[in-house]
């Protein structure tokens, strides 16, 4: 079951949905700003409770 949340961009502050998986929790992706097109990091976590939460950054390492 895909869990859906709004994230914004860091680069461009665009919102936009991602789509996550509960098998996502505890990982790290990167996809490009659907807007901008810059690489965003996204870091999935669960809260324990099957909820997911997302936080994204720049991915300053490339
Ligand atoms: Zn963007």
């Amino acid at each position: 079951m895909l869990d859906e949340l709004e994230i914004e961009c860091p680069y461009c502050g665009a919102t936009f949905t991602a789509l996550i998986e509960p098998d996502d929790a505890d990982s790290v992706y990167i996809q490009d700003c659907e807007i901008c097109c810059h690489p965003i990091r996204f870091s999935v976590r669960g809260d324990g409770g099957g909820g997911l939460h997302i936080e994204v950054a720049r991915d300053d390492d490339s």
